[in-house]
C-alpha cells in the first residue's frame, strides 16, 4: 500500500486560514491531509490572564467549526506534538516561528523530540511582517531607537501577503482530543465578534477611516483607533495583509498607521535580543530606584477610584472592554509610576492580566516607555499631569463621561477637576494624591538614583 502523505498544521497565534505561509507549506507536504492541531500548554494557563484565556478558548471553538475537528491536546508541546504525529502518522510538523524566550525554548524541545521520529519541524513565516531579529544596523547590531528602526523596517520591506488557498484537506485524526474548558471573561466583559472573519471585516471597515487616523488617533473620546489588536495578537490577520492594503491607499495617515505597526515589531525585536527585558529592566540603572511597596493605593487604580477623571476612566475601560484607548494606556501607565511611585511590573502584570490584545513585547515595553527605562524612553522627568492630559485629549469629557457616570452632569470645564465644583459631585472620589507634590517626589527619587 502506497503511505498517504500526512502533515501536521499547529495552531499557536496564527489562527486563520488566509495568508498563512505555514498551513500552505503544510498542504505541500501533507497534499492528502493535514491534521490541525492545537496544544492547551499549561505555560499559557496561570491563574491570570482569564480575559485573554476566555477570547481564546472562542477562538478554538470558531477555528475547530472551520477545519470540522481540531485536534486539542492538554500536556506538554514536546510530548502531545510527537504523540500525534505518530499517531496519523505525520512526516512534518508545521508552525509559524515565535519569537518569545519560552516560546523558542519550546520550539527546540519540540523539534529535537520530533528528530528522534525522524519527523521534521517546519517553520514558516511568523506573526510579523518582518520576523525578530532581521533587521541590524550595517555593524549587525540591533537598533535600540525606534526611529532608525522604522527607517530600516521599511527599507528591508516584506513579502505580499500568501495567496489564499482554495481548500485544505483537513483530516480527522482518530487522537483524543481534550474537552475545551471553559472559561468565562471576568463579569462584564463583552467580546467583540472574534475569529478571522471577524478580523478581515473590521479591517475592511475600518481602514475607510485610516485618512483621519494621524489627526484623531490620540483623542479617546473620538474611537479614530482601529482596534486590530486583539487580532494582530492572535494573528486572525497578518499585518502583512494590512500594509499591502495601507500601500495601496497611500497618505498621511495610511503611513501613520504603518508606523504604529512597526512599534509593534520593533518591541518584538528589542525582546528577542534582550529577553531579560519581559521581566527586567531595560534600563538596568531604574532597579536601584527607590519604590513604594504596592497596597491600597494599587487596589483605588486598578478599581478606577484615583479621583483623577482620565485615570478612572481608562482603568474602567479596561475593565469593562478588556482593552484601553493607546493615549489613556500611557496616562494610567505614568500615573502609577510617578504619582504612586509602584514599580512598572507591578501595573504591567495588572494589565496583562486584563488586556484581551495583552502581548508581553508591546506590553512591557509600553510600560518601560512610560516609566522611563526603557528603549527611546520617554525622558524620566517628563512627568504626565493627568489633569492637563485630560484637557487635551478629551476636551469636552466625551471619554471620562462614557466611562465614569459620576461625572456625566458636570459642566465641560470641570469634568477633568471636578474637586474644583462648589459641590463636587458626592460619588466621586476626591483626588487621591497631590500630583505637584508627587512630581516632586518623583524627581527628588530620581536625582537619588542618579547620585
Ligand atoms: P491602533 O492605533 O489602531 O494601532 C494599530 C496597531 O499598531 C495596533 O493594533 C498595534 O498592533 C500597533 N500599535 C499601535 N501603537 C503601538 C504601540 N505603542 N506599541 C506597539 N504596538 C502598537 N499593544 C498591544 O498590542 N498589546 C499590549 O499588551 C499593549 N500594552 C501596552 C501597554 C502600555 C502601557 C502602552 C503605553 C501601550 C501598550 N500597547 C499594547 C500599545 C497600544 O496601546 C495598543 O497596541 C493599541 O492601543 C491597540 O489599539 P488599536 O488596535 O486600536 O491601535
Amino acid at each position: 500500500m502506497v503511505p498517504v502523505p500526512t502533515s501536521v498544521m499547529c495552531f499557536r497565534s496564527d489562527f486563520r486560514l488566509n495568508d498563512n505561509p505555514a498551513l500552505r507549506e503544510a498542504i505541500e507536504a501533507g497534499p492528502d491531509g493535514v491534521v490541525p492541531m492545537f496544544v492547551l500548554d499549561d505555560h499559557y494557563w496561570g491563574p491570570n490572564g482569564r480575559t485573554r484565556l476566555a477570547y481564546l478558548m472562542g477562538l478554538l471553538r470558531d477555528l475547530d467549526d472551520r477545519v470540522g475537528g481540531l485536534v486539542v491536546v492538554h500536556g506538554k508541546p514536546e510530548e502531545v506534538v510527537p504523540r500525534v504525529a505518530r499517531a496519523v502518522d505525520a512526516s512534518s510538523v508545521h508552525v509559524a516561528a515565535d519569537y518569545g524566550p519560552y516560546e523558542s525554548g519550546r520550539d527546540e524541545r519540540i523539534e529535537k523530540a520530533l528528530a528522534d521520529d525522524d519527523v521534521a519541524f517546519v517553520r514558516t513565516g511568523s506573526s510579523y511582517a518582518v520576523a525578530p531579529g532581521r533587521v541590524t544596523k550595517d555593524d549587525g547590531t540591533p537598533y535600540r531607537v525606534f526611529t532608525p528602526f522604522f527607517r530600516a523596517w521599511k527599507e528591508h520591506g516584506w513579502r505580499a501577503p500568501a495567496p489564499g488557498v482554495r481548500s485544505v484537506p483537513w483530516i480527522q485524526a482518530d487522537v483524543r482530543t481534550t474537552q475545551l474548558p471553559d472559561v468565562d471573561p471576568p463579569e462584564g466583559v463583552i467580546f467583540p465578534p472574534l475569529g478571522e472573519e471577524a478580523a478581515r471585516r473590521r479591517w475592511r471597515d475600518w481602514i475607510d477611516q485610516v485618512d483621519e487616523y494621524d489627526d484623531l488617533r490620540d483623542v479617546p473620546g473620538r474611537d479614530a483607533t482601529s482596534r486590530m489588536s486583539v487580532h494582530l495578537k492572535w494573528g486572525t490577520i497578518h499585518p502583512r495583509t494590512m500594509l499591502a492594503d495601507l500601500a495601496e491607499r497611500g497618505g498621511k495617515g495610511a503611513e501613520a498607521y504603518a508606523r504604529e505597526l512597526a512599534f509593534r515589531e520593533f518591541y518584538a525585536d528589542v525582546v528577542h535580543h534582550r529577553p531579560d527585558t519581559l521581566e527586567g529592566y531595560y534600563d538596568k540603572r531604574f532597579e536601584s530606584m527607590e519604590y513604594d511597596h504596592p497596597g491600597g493605593d494599587l487596589q483605588l487604580w486598578k478599581d478606577g477610584r484615583t479621583g483623577f477623571p482620565i485615570v478612572d476612566a481608562g482603568m474602567r475601560q479596561l475593565q469593562a472592554e478588556g482593552w484601553m484607548h493607546n493615549r489613556v494606556r500611557m496616562i494610567v501607565a505614568s500615573f502609577l509610576v510617578k504619582d504612586l511611585h509602584l514599580e512598572w511590573t507591578v501595573g504591567a502584570d495588572h494589565f496583562l492580566d486584563l488586556l484581551v490584545d495583552a502581548d508581553p513585547c508591546s506590553n512591557q515595553h509600553g510600560w518601560q516607555w512610560v516609566a522611563g527605562c526603557g528603549t527611546d524612553a520617554s525622558p524620566y522627568f517628563r512627568i504626565f499631569n493627568p489633569t492637563s492630559q485630560g484637557k487635551k485629549f478629551d476636551p469636552d469629557g466625551t471619554y471620562v463621561r462614557r466611562w465614569v457616570p459620576e461625572l456625566r452632569d458636570v459642566p465641560d470645564r470641570f469634568v477633568h477637576e471636578p474637586w474644583r465644583l462648589d459641590e463636587p459631585p458626592a460619588d466621586y472620589p476626591g483626588p487621591m494624591v497631590d500630583h505637584a507634590e508627587e512630581r516632586k517626589e518623583s524627581l527628588r527619587r530620581y536625582e537619588a538614583m542618579r547620585s
